[in-house]
């Protein structure tokens, strides 16, 4: 009888056993592939033919369970059946997305205050592959309407736009989407299916950078997409031809997020609210962008589409003065922090024109509707009157004057 090198047998130790009991928290399965009792299993698996796994990028557990449990958070309301895929990164979401949906030759309709690198994914690759793309004032439906062509094949949008916290009439451009046979596509990244769902005003596809608020703690990188089934499947198999899929690891951490997301994110457009209203009083303020305001042009539309109380935990403050006025209010916080991104536990801001648009000229950002002088907070979990103590202590300080 052949006896097992120590190797050989060092191979086939016995595994870990599969638990009677489900365990609460779901296992992070980290193996890259996956064993069949057959050839035919194998085959029938790699041909969907029978459900299964067998390679990473194709699917892993921990990432189908994320995806999944966006799929009923984005489709909750819904009556049709929705589908959801997980990406490395919300770039990975958003890029798959519009290659799923386009070929050489369709033309997109987009928002022009939309996401940095969305923008110049389709200004500049999409362009060289033969996708074009004409960016309007997405709260112009008859600008939209009249950008639209036979070949549009997209309407991309966001639920909520950085920094300025526009809203998108999401009911009205999926009615103008669905007149030219296009797929509207939503960023909802800064709304979260917490504060409002896309799909259930039209949205063929809702997506999100889910290292922000879904994550929800700054600690995991991720993106996801959820819409109709038949569009999925196409985003599916562009996924698997070009490769951005969710680690496991990072798919563990953004799902255990979604357990806290409605708390966190319900306190979070509280804090904002409180925080809008304060900072606006302040003198040395100009104008604070935020729906929950009374004075926004996003804040009738946003009671209509949101869930009560919740208006996104963003804020734009832009104090009076140019670029230096905004630096100074910023360099000035001091419980608030300085850094890029947003919808973590930390309350984070940043002088929008030197960071998110630092591509842009004074001119071209008041042509956008942004000042100078802006300064984006993103708010956090801390004491909502901390906040507003630091950020009313920073406008005094840098020369805003006495309230
Ligand atoms: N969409 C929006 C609205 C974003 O703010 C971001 C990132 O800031 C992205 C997409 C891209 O997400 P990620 O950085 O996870 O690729």
């Amino acid at each position: 009888m052949h006896q097992h090198g120590e190797n050989t047998r060092a191979l086939g130790l016995p595994a870990p056993p599969a638990p009677p009991q489900p365990p609460l928290r779901a296992p992070v399965h980290r193996s890259t592939t996956y064993e069949f009792a057959s050839s035919q299993d194998y085959a029938d698996v790699l041909a969907g033919e029978a459900p299964g796994y067998s390679y990473a990028r194709i699917d892993n557990p921990t990432a189908t369970g994320f995806a999944a449990a966006m799929a009923a958070l984005e489709g909750a309301g819904c009556d049709r059946e929705v589908h959801g895929e997980a990406f490395a990164s919300g770039m990975g979401a958003v890029s798959t997305t519009l290659l799923a949906l386009t070929r050489a030759g369709a033309h997109v309709v987009a928002s022009r205050s939309i996401y940095g690198n969305t923008y110049s994914l389709l200004d500049g690759l999409l362009r060289r592959f033969g996708v074009e793309t004409d960016f309007v004032d997405i709260t112009d439906t008859a600008a939209v309407r009249a950008a639209l062509r036979p070949e549009t094949a997209v309407v991309f949008t966001e639920t909520l736009s950085n920094p300025t916290m526009t809203v998108s009439d999401l009911p009205a451009l999926a009615a103008v989407a669905e007149e030219a046979g296009a797929v509207l596509v939503v960023d909802s990244t800064f709304a979260t299916p917490a504060v409002c769902r896309p799909l259930e005003h039209g949205a063929g596809i809702v997506l999100h950078s889910a290292t922000k608020y879904i994550g929800g703690h700054s600690d995991a990188t991720g993106g996801v997409a959820v819409g109709d089934a038949d569009l999925m499947a196409a985003v599916r198999s562009a996924r698997i031809d070009l490769g951005p899929c969710l680690a496991p690891d990072e798919a563990f951490l953004l799902h255990r997020g979604l357990e806290t997301l409605p708390l966190r994110v319900a306190r979070q457009c509280e804090t904002a609210a409180a925080f809008a209203a304060a900072v606006a009083q302040h003198p040395a303020v100009e104008r604070v962008d935020y729906p929950g305001l009374p004075g926004h042009p996003g804040h009738d539309l946003a009671d209509r589409l949101f869930d009560a109380g919740r208006r996104g935990a963003v804020v734009t403050v832009t104090p009076r003065g140019g670029r230096e006025a905004g630096t100074a209010f910023a360099d000035a916080l001091r419980t608030i922090r300085i850094a890029a991104s947003l919808g973590g536990t930390h309350t984070l801001a940043g002088h929008v024109g030197s960071t998110t648009h630092r591509q842009m000229s004074d001119a071209a950002l008041r042509a956008a509707g942004i000042g100078p002088a802006a300064v984006r907070f993103s708010i956090g979990l801390e004491d909502a009157g901390d906040l507003v103590a630091d950020a009313l202590a920073a406008l005094d300080a840098c020369g805003g004057g006495t309230r």
